[in-house]
């Protein structure tokens, strides 16, 4: 929600008497990411913020209903039941954007697409390119660590029916924008994992370092545009590859040596070895 509509609403709730957002698992929380984000001095202290943010009252709602309910599967394990932030070292080189995270994935294990079907196919293609120290990521404890890669989103938290609203998601963006912005020294690619995530970043990449062609490129699978820089700086190469959810995978839609070959292609277009 853009700040103005907030400070309406901020406004409205206190006339009314309608109780703001509240969170059962956050003592401290941020409930505006326009005024937070930009104030993040490092990776590290902007994933922590992220974790804090309840600024979407329909998220917070649905991530922490889950986080209690849980899965049958799960039921013995406790929850993360908050936003999950992106997860890579803060020198990276290419940046995979998805779409949110899963329900019973990253929501329940505090980790991106740890825990779930679609990080089983993306950390194993990681691996294979020698991306990923290791091919699987089943708990934010398992010692996975990425190499020259970052993986991050641009809805935090999970949404009902993995369909984050246009207002949520423009609620999250000052986020990704200075994550962005903290990685842009030595960013040189972008995997985006589906078309929600193309049209969700197009715009952060605008207001941050890079030309957006006009008209704008096309998401599709293998997609590729070069985004001259607006710094001086390198340009910046995005690439699109079909999401690996189960609908894409089990139909054979997205296979692994499709998203191999995208991730080679994010290699060698960012220069690492
Ligand atoms: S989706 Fe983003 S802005 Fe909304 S509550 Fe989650 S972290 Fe905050």
């Amino acid at each position: 929600m853009p700040p103005t509509l907030r400070a309406v609403e901020r406004v409205f709730c206190h006339f009314w008497e309608v109780p703001e957002t509240t969170s059962r698992l956050i003592d401290n929380p941020i409930d505006d990411p326009s005024a937070a984000a930009p104030g993040a001095a490092d990776l590290a202290g902007l994933d922590e913020l992220v974790t804090r943010c309840t600024a979407c009252p329909r998220l917070v709602e649905w991530r922490e209903e889950v986080a209690r309910v849980k899965r049958a599967a799960f039921r013995d394990q406790e929850y993360w039941g908050r936003p999950v932030p992106g997860f890579g070292p803060p020198d990276a080189a290419i940046a995979i954007v998805g779409l949110a995270p899963a329900a019973h994935g990253g929501n329940r294990t505090g980790r991106i697409f740890t825990g779930d079907r679609s990080g089983d196919v993306l950390f194993q293609a990681l691996y294979d390119v020698g991306l990923a120290s290791q091919p699987e990521a089943w708990h934010i404890d398992d010692g996975l660590t990425l190499h020259s890669t970052r993986i991050t989103a641009p809805v935090h938290c999970a949404p009902p029916a993995n369909k984050p609203t246009p207002a949520e998601r423009d609620t999250c963006r000052p986020w990704l924008v200075r994550e962005l912005d903290l990685l842009r020294p030595t960013l040189r690619a972008v995997v985006v994992l589906g078309a929600f995530g193309w049209q969700a970043l197009l715009p952060v990449l605008a207001d941050a370092a890079w030309q957006v062609p006009k008209p704008r490129p096309k998401f599709g699978h293998d997609a590729h545009a070069e985004l001259p820089a607006t710094d001086g700086g390198a340009p910046l190469h995005l690439l699109g590859s079909y999401h690996v959810s189960q609908q894409n995978t089990f139909t054979g839609r997205l296979t692994p040596a499709m998203l191999r070959a995208v991730l080679e292609r994010a290699k060698g277009l960012a220069e690492l070895r």
